[in-house]
């Protein structure tokens, strides 16, 4: 037997040419398994295609020709239902001592010992199987394999151009051959969703898989793996690849495989027998895959991702197809699988079909779940070796309450999904009666319930939840959807418009907080640093400051935005009180510029601080003068506060929002607040779930701004509760923490029947 890439070779010729035929199909298959069987000098060589669900004999030398159309098994039935079923080759010296083993007495195929198989494959599903047998009781040898494994994946391009298998049937077919899974994950935004999976980086559709020209495939691999190679070392550079203590193993695995010579002699070996780049590429991965499935160590099949995850890439490099599923389009109600996402990339979908997001990665306050929240998308993160289980089209139903995600659902389980997602309609359409009702406490306090925005859409959401006002939004949204650096006009313009459609309604505008994971190619590129830490690094004001361009020109757009309005301007990421002065000094000088001009000026304004870096608390005193509102940043907040990285799943549990840490520092920001013409507030995440909105109250707090879809549940959790009893109940509690103040408080509010869930 020559080498595996010469007996590969030698047969595609053939096919190459039977492909190029103008047979029909059946014609095309009769002449393919002689060619197999001839070149591996085999007395049987067998094609069974899906079709209706079941695999059929659809051309056969060495078997009775009779069986051919009537010999069917069921995906999981029998030797080749088997490898249909589990994607896996088969080898065996005696056919009928595998205990799947099932004798069909039409094919004849009593007197044949020997036997190997190997799957069909097409979108990562099984199409059909190609098997071989052998009369004399030997295994087949790896080259054979080989060579059969390469012929099996151009059959599957012939099978898809003749359209002898159904790609639509496909995808529901081999859904219920995998059946049903059910993963837990961690929950990111509350709510419910379903829809069919759509990958963010989608897998390449290989198309042609017999190279016209070995040499010109060569040369095309060898550009792409320069160009992935190039992309890794720029990734290596950037703050957003990777996580915290992860970053650095990450990075070395991704380097080693863009790097590994085994890898890439492998593919340049795989062209040599005649396939095209991607052919060669995807001909190696799943090689690949089928030795790691033999393996069964967790740690490789973790690295099996990061290998995926290269080969994905360097087949998109290889085909031009480098776009994300935003680029191609949304089509139908989808669910977003992805390792992590960026905010950016996230805002890229079209808000109408996107309905979930399901990521191997993410955390609470990453920002890209921030921005889901606002768009009213369920999310579960941590779903570990989600992209290995999901395919593209499977249906998925996203159960954010729970942080349950279901693949493939039973009908049955389907159905009972669809009715409670229906129910919980109906609950929302409830909340959406809290519209004009005014959040006051039991005891007649006043809790302002405002919602964070940063989408031009989400204004619209004011009217809808009837919240207070914009307590946040977020400027930096619009410089993330941009490709670059928004003029100042068009700042103008966006300010302007969210005040008008705001009305009386308060609006505060924060001023750009980028840096950290909410990082613009745009903005680094020019800076010639990078941060370590992100999120501590050369982020928000610190950045605003020093970017002369990006401050003054803010400035101005929303004091001409705001121009009749009253403006409400608050800072992020302020530590030390100067940084306050620097800030406001920009508008004071904007101000005096507009006022020479004549310009028109806004009604009032005030300016505020987040704040977010617990240095600021330590100077409070001298703050407080200076400023008409705070509000806490209590995402930030607790990062630094624990000095545990927002973004980093591994920590995304460690810390509660309800230990006596955080309650007790925002307890003493309250009492330094108080009797201060300083409104307070809070504008992280925390505000927005019931559970600690109750604590919050129990604080002191009186304004919270929060996610809009919380609003209606917010106020109506206010008006639920007795301000004073909860504050005497949390002052016991920070004095004497308990053990588990969460477990704690929880107990508190379902003793006086507050619904906290
Ligand atoms: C915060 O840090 O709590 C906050 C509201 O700001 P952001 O999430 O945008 O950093
Ligand atoms: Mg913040």
């Amino acid at each position: 037997m020559p080498g595996a890439a010469a007996a590969a070779r030698s047969i595609l010729t053939q096919l190459h040419e039977v492909m190029a035929a103008r047979t029909h199909a059946q014609a095309k298959l009769n002449r393919v398994v002689d060619i197999i069987g001839e070149a591996l000098d085999s007395e049987v060589c067998s094609i069974y295609l899906l079709r209706e669900g079941m695999l059929e004999l659809f051309a056969t030398r060495g078997l009775n020709q009779s069986a051919v159309h009537v010999t069917r098994l069921g995906v999981g039935e029998g030797l080749t239902g088997t490898i249909a079923a589990n994607i896996e080759t088969l080898n065996l010296d005696e056919a009928a001592t595998h205990p799947e083993f099932q004798y069909r007495p039409e094919t004849g195929e009593e007197k044949f010992h020997s036997f190997a198989g190997v799957p069909i494959v097409r979108r990562a599903r099984s199409v059909g199987v190609l098997t071989v047998q052998h009369v004399d009781p030997r295994k087949y040898e790896e080259v054979e394999i080989e060579a059969l494994q390469t012929v099996a994946m151009v059959l599957a391009e012939l099978i898809a151009n003749a359209g002898l298998v159904d790609e639509e049937d496909l995808g529901e077919r081999q859904g219920a051959q995998s059946g049903q899974v059910v993963l837990d994950g961690l929950q990111l935004v509350k709510g419910l969703a379903y829809g069919k999976a759509v990958f963010h980086q989608p897998r390449v559709n290989i198309e042609q898989t017999v190279a016209e020209d070995t040499e010109a495939e060569r040369q095309r691999v060898y550009l792409a793996f320069d160009k992935m190679r190039e992309q890794i070392d720029q990734m290596a550079g950037q703050a957003e690849f990777g996580v915290g203590g992860e970053h650095e193993q990450v990075l070395e695995t991704y380097k080693m495989f863009a790097y590994d010579e085994g890898w890439s002699r492998r593919i340049n070996e795989a062209i040599d027998s005649g396939l095209t780049a991607e052919a060669a590429i995807e001909r190696v991965q799943q090689r690949t895959r089928m030795r790691m499935r033999e393996i069964q160590d967790p740690l490789l099949q973790d690295r099996m991702h990061d290998l995926e995850d290269l080969a994905n890439r360097l087949i998109r490099i290889v085909s031009g197809q480098l776009g994300t599923a935003a680029t191609m389009g949304l089509h139908g109600d989808s669910i977003l699988v992805a390792k992590n996402l960026g905010p950016a990339e996230l805002l890229e979908y079209d808000k109408r079909r996107l309905k979930g997001v399901v990521l191997e990665e993410g955390s609470h306050t990453a920002h890209v779940v921030i921005v889901a929240r606002a768009m009213g998308v369920p999310v579960i993160g941590r779903l570990r070796n989600l992209r290995g289980m999901v395919r593209e089209g499977d249906m998925l139903l996203v159960d954010g309450d729970a942080a349950k995600l279901t693949l493939r659902p039973a009908q049955g389980v389907l159905d009972a999904f669809e009715t409670r997602f229906a129910q919980k309609k109906q609950r929302q359409a409830a909340y959406a009666k809290m519209r004009e009702v005014k959040p006051v406490t039991r005891d007649g306090q006043r809790v302002e319930v405002m919602m964070n925005a940063g989408l031009r859409d989400d204004v619209g959401m004011l009217n809808v939840t009837g919240a207070d006002g914009i307590g946040l939004y977020r400027t930096e949204f619009q410089f993330l959807v941009s490709a670059a650096l928004p003029q100042r006009d068009r700042q103008t313009r966006l300010y302007r418009d969210v005040l008008e459609t705001a009305g009386d309604k308060k609006v505060i505008f924060r001023t750009v907080d980028l840096g950290g994971d909410k990082s613009l190619p745009y903005l680094a590129s020019d800076t010639g640093r990078e941060d370590e830490n992100p999120a501590m690094g050369w982020r928000a004001l610190r950045l605003a400051l020093e970017r002369e361009g990006l401050m003054k020109v803010q400035a101005r757009a929303l004091l001409e935005g705001a121009a009749g309005h009253e403006l409400n301007v608050m800072f992020p990421m302020v530590s030390e009180p100067w940084e306050f002065d620097a800030a406001k000094q920009v508008f004071t000088s904007q101000i005096a510029y507009l006022k020479k001009r004549k310009h028109k000026l806004p009604s009032a304004i005030s300016y505020g601080v987040m704040l977010e870096v617990p240095s600021l608390a330590e100077c409070l005193d001298i703050l407080l003068p200076k400023i008409s509102f705070i509000s806490i940043g209590t995402n930030d907040l607790t990062q630094f506060l624990f000095a545990a990285d927002r973004s980093n799943p591994i920590l995304a549990e460690r810390y509660d929002w309800l230990s006596p840490s955080i309650l007790r520092f925002l307890s003493r920001v309250v009492r330094e607040c108080a009797g201060q013409p300083v409104d307070l507030g809070v504008c992280g995440e925390m505000g927005g779930r019931r559970l600690e909105a109750l604590a919050l109250v129990g604080l002191g707090i009186r304004r919270l701004s929060i996610t809009p879809a919380a609003v209606g549940p917010i106020k109506e959790l206010v008006c639920s509760i007795d301000a004073a009893e909860i504050g005497s109940a949390m002052q016991g509690w920070l004095a004497n923490p308990p053990k588990d103040l969460r477990a704690e408080l929880q107990a508190w509010a379902e003793a006086h029947g507050i619904e906290v869930e």
